[in-house]
């Protein structure tokens, strides 16, 4: 593994930027990974533009689906709701920049689903529908 990507990695899985719930909330959503029992609920503030103004991610679980929760939160802020809509799987990879066993892969990508699910208004989203 990549040394800089492994020390992003756990530095963000260590520390999750923007960690807590915000209340009230624009989005408000929850889902696990039972495979691997990571559990991530993520709150978002919109601005009076609809631009993502905070987000608060809770929940705990592995260093890879920590991380990934925390490099989304950050790359988030500041993008409308349909720009939420867009992220895809292959900017959760990029960001964490590693290659991930298909176990690993359901970890990083909780966070995306959750996000989708919460910026869809769905109560669940499968990835299926993404490339
Ligand atoms: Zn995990």
């Amino acid at each position: 593994m990549d040394d800089f990507y492994r020390e992003m990695i756990i530095d963000h899985g260590q520390n999750m930027r923007n960690r807590g719930v915000l209340q009230p909330a624009d989005i408000d959503y929850e889902d696990d990974n039972p495979l691997c029992g990571d559990r991530l609920r993520l709150t978002v503030q919109l601005d009076e533009q609809g631009r993502v103004k905070a987000v608060g991610w809770d929940g705990q679980g592995c260093v890879i689906s920590q991380a990934s929760a925390s490099m989304l939160g950050e790359a988030m802020i500041g993008k409308t709701l349909e720009e939420l809509r867009h992220f895809s799987k292959q900017d959760i990879l990029d960001m964490l920049g590693i290659p991930l066993t298909p176990v690993r892969l359901k970890c990083a990508l909780l966070s995306l689903k959750v996000l989708k699910a919460g910026a869809y208004g769905l109560t669940h989203w499968t990835g299926e529908d993404e490339d």
